[in-house]
């Protein structure tokens, strides 16, 4: 298993250092990795002049899956658009065509508390959101600001939806539910946007190979009101960019705990960035207080999705619940009052309890 890790800036170093421990030691246990560590975001502008440097490229293009840390911060944020750190990751987003994004909202029973809903409302969540990443309103064609025909100024952009993208995500959609607990929810705006009823036909059209697993379809307005009214009704929820955008967003709040929660991104070839959803956090940068677990999450995804190893990623997940169980908590999840652990010990913890 090769895999670039691309740790970037703020506390990304410090997350991803974890995370790769945590890789190593299932290394130990017979598992083939090779390691390889790249600059990108800011630190790859400091090291090359830009966020992607081309050696970073290289060696991402020669690995099986990338294991993303965060990157931005403070110190760059003056630098014209294209030299930014976001551009790093948006342009291997764009490179490897990841077209899909999965985000599991997980509520561990020690960290209910920590939502803003009640703890029976969210107590043993585990949904997965998965949102079209290329196209939809976001790269639709033409857009732009006119003067129209009644001499008035206008917005515009364009939804627009091929059968190909639809089928790909519906298809990993479905797959991904059978590993699940077989239940999907397409969301869209049928009753409105003609876009989305064809996402609405395609999606159905595809059902019809994987009849094992239950379709329903929701109406994004209404969606958006059962994910905070009762989101234990989920298993996943699929769906195009800018709902999945606004929903994964509200899913991941859920759960109170933005340092809890791994995402992947994923192409046709089960090539994927793995990443925590959360930024490089300077605030807290350098101080070994940072929450390693959604990234430590982010490697058992890796694990999972790009090379099939759901052992592997099972042994991650169960060891991170063992820690929480046993009362492990970094500043970001402690209740207020109780003891803490920083970055490395959280860490130290979860090698123990692999
Ligand atoms: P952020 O997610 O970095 O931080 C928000 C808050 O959550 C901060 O108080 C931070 O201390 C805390 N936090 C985040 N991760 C944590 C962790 N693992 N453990 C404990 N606490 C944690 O978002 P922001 O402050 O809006 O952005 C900071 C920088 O990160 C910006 O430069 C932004 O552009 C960048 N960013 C990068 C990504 C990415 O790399 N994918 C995503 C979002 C933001």
């Amino acid at each position: 298993m090769r895999i670039a890790v691309l740790a970037g800036d703020g506390i990304g170093p410090e997350i991803t250092a974890q995370a790769v421990r945590v890789l190593e030691a299932l290394g130990r246990d017979g598992l083939e990795l090779a390691i390889e560590r790249a600059p990108v975001g800011g630190a790859g502008y400091d090291a090359a002049g830009d966020p992607l440097p081309e050696a970073t490229l290289k060696v991402a293009e020669r690995a099986d899956a990338i294991l993303f840390g965060s990157v931005g911060g403070p110190k760059y944020d003056a630098l014209p658009r294209a030299k930014r750190p976001e551009q790093g990751l948006l342009r291997l987003r764009k490179h490897f065509d990841l077209f899909a994004n999965l985000r599991p909202a997980i509520v561990y029973p020690e960290l209910a508390h920590a939502s803003t809903l009640k703890d029976e409302v969210v107590a043993g969540l585990d949904l997965l959101i998965l949102r079209e990443l290329t196209s939809d309103i976001y790269f639709g064609q033409p857009r732009g600001v006119r003067v129209n025909e009644n001499g008035e100024r206008e917005g515009f952009d364009t939804m627009r939806y091929t059968e190909g993208e639809i089928r790909r995500i519906a298809v990993l959609a479905f797959e991904t539910a059978r590993r699940r607990r077989r239940r999907v929810c397409s969301v869209d705006k049928a009753n409105v946007l003609e876009t989305t009823q064809f996402w609405r036909d395609v999606v159905a059209e595809v059902h019809a190979e994987y009849r094992d697993v239950e379709l329903v379809h929701m109406y994004v307005d209404n969606a958006a009101m059962q994910l905070v009214r009762n989101p234990k009704q989920f298993d996943v929820i699929v769906t195009g960019n800018m709902f999945g955008d606004i929903l994964s967003d509200e899913a991941s709040m859920l759960t109170g705990s933005i340092g809890m929660l791994p995402s992947a991104s994923l192409n046709a070839r089960g090539f994927g960035l793995y990443e925590p959803i959360h930024g490089s956090a300077p605030d807290i940068a350098g101080r070994d207080v940072a929450n390693p677990l959604a990234t430590i999450l982010s490697a058992a995804m890796l694990l999972r999705h790009s090379f099939g190893n759901e052992a592997g990623a099972h042994r991650i997940e169960r060891a991170v619940r063992k820690v929480l169980a046993q009362g492990y908590r970094t500043a970001d999840i402690a209740e207020p009052g109780k003891r803490t652990v920083g970055t490395k010990e959280m860490g130290d913890a979860v090698l123990a309890a692999l």
